[in-house]
């Protein structure tokens, strides 16, 4: 019999108004669990719970807090292993990305444990004699937690484990697409010495849990990574409530290749950026902007190299690219193939359904060529292995293009020059720009985001996490002239 799983509210585990389930992407047999739906009411619920921990949390000694992070870090990072083959089972990447994927998830928390203890205000002294100021950040309350499914850990993660840190309570919604990952840490983050109600996870759809989430008053910030459309709509229901807003969003990121450049090293740049994940990932190389000096010998190897990727099973050994998640993705990609080539571009290979051992959603690796930037495949986020190629003629054709977006996550540069990198690090238009790297990729100890339509709000991880799970507060005291 298929196993059931409850949602955590208040700190005791309890049944949703119906179940969904959970379907593995590689294996469409293979049926992970049923996982409750929950409902505005238990939105409701949590947030009283978190409202009444947040205010013992926060009274928390910092190392107590700290002793708590640094647990389910370490938890999370032993359980790699097991924990990544649950993730990758049911997102679909391979089992070495689902376990770097727990991995990594750990660090953040192990990280912000050892931030705990170094939060520290300022002091000044007034414009007016004798009085003196004390500035320092105090916890924003109940946050809530929406997160999508391609990184269903690493995501949560990075917005949970600053929350507690800071002393926040929260409110986790996760994608309806990936609950068993959310269960997971949710029943390592439940063993912990922390109050009843802290930590809530309440599974269920977009439009009945997020939505309740996103206009609640009772829930003072929201953190969200998702889809501009779903960001822009919660964003215009939160700010009737004057709700505090962080939100990552789509991108269209793109990797310029210069003919200067190292072309081996390009196209495993480019094959990582494009494919890594299948392509559903918000910094994925969407976009290959390359110079016609070396354009005919870089697609001739990209493409081989795309024709070899191993698409398979996410569990089995080997395995390159694994499904993409669902039914609903696999028929939007072979959508935006269809659009491709009715625009004008020439495939040179992939973007095509793939019928393997185990019926599962799975496309192989997909190259456009011949594209210009204003196509619509060059301006809409397809989030799947799909990447289109733009010749250009010069590195200002390149640099020009790559900004040409409504979007700014990532964006990357492959070159030996060292004027071409430093010019491109200071004007890509992009929250994050790499050099001779993929434009997927980034470090848990330094701010993430976008520009444009990919980001909106303070920056996550890193200590600039603070500006959004903290709120300042400024103290003027006069000690009285009194001795
Ligand atoms: P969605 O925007 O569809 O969903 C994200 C989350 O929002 C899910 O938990 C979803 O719930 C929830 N949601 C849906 N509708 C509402 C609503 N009306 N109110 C509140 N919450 C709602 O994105 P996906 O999960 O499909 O993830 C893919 C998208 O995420 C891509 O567009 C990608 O670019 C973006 N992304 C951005 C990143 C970044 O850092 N910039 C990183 C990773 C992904 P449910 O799924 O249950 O409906």
């Amino acid at each position: 019999m298929t196993k059931s799983y409850q949602n955590y509210i208040g700190g005791t585990w309890v049944d949703g108004s119906g179940e969904v389930e959970n379907i593995n992407p590689s294996d469409t047999r293979d049926v992970i669990g049923l996982f409750a739906q929950g409902s505005s009411a238990q939105v409701d619920q949590a947030v009283v719970a978190a409202t009444e921990a947040q205010a013992v949390w926060k009274g928390y000694g910092l190392e107590r807090r700290q002793a708590v992070l640094q647990a389910i870090g370490e938890e999370l990072m032993a359980r790699s292993a097991e924990l990544g083959e649950l993730l990758s089972r049911e997102e679909g990447k391979p089992l070495a990305e689902g376990k770097g994927e727990i991995y990594r998830a750990g660090q953040f928390f192990t990280y912000y444990a050892a931030e705990c203890l170094r939060q520290l205000g300022q002091n000044a002294d007034s414009v007016r004699p004798n009085i003196e100021i004390d500035v320092r950040r105090e916890p924003v309350g109940v946050i809530a937690v929406i997160s999508p499914w391609n990184f269903p850990t690493a995501t949560a993660a990075w917005k949970i484990a600053p929350a507690l840190c800071y002393g926040n309570a929260v409110i986790w919604k996760p994608a309806n697409l990936t609950p068993a990952s959310a269960v997971a840490l949710t029943e390592i983050i439940a063993k912990q010495d922390i109050p009843a109600g802290l930590f809530n996870l309440v599974v269920g759809s977009g439009s009945e849990v997020g939505e309740a989430l996103a206009g609640h008053k009772g829930v003072k910030a929201i953190s969200f990574t998702g889809s501009v459309p779903v960001g822009r709509r919660i964003a215009q229901v939160a700010v009737s409530n004057f709700t505090k807003l962080q939100m990552e969003m789509g991108s269209k990121n793109a990797l310029a290749v210069m003919d200067d450049a190292d072309l081996d090293l390009a196209v495993t740049v480019a094959l990582g950026g494009a494919f890594g994940g299948s392509g559903q990932k918000c910094t994925a190389s969407s976009r290959l902007v390359v110079h016609e000096g070396i354009h005919d010998a870089f697609v001739e190897k990209l493409v081989a190299g795309a024709k070899a990727m191993q698409v398979g099973h996410a569990l089995e050994q080997g395995t390159q690219m694994g499904p993409v998640v669902s039914q609903t993705q696999l028929d939007e990609n072979l959508e935006y193939v269809r659009l491709g080539l009715s625009e004008g571009a020439e495939l040179a290979c992939g973007g095509e359904r793939l019928e393997l051992a185990t019926p599962g959603f799975y496309m192989s690796p997909g190259v456009f060529l011949g594209t210009r930037n204003d196509m619509r495949i060059n301006r809409e986020e397809m989030f799947a292995p799909l990447t289109s190629v733009i010749k250009v003629g010069s590195y200002d054709e390149a640099l020009s293009v790559v900004n040409d977006t409504e979007f700014g996550l990532t964006s990357g540069i492959v070159t030996r020059s060292l004027a071409r990198a430093n010019h491109f690090r200071r004007n890509a238009q992009t929250g994050v720009v790499t050099v001779n790297l993929p434009t997927a990729g980034t470090d848990y100890h330094v701010p993430f985001g976008g520009r444009g339509e990919s980001s909106y709000g303070p920056r996550e991880q890193g200590r600039t996490a603070d500006e959004f799970f903290t709120v300042v507060k400024t103290a003027y005291i006069s000690a009285g002239d009194d001795l």
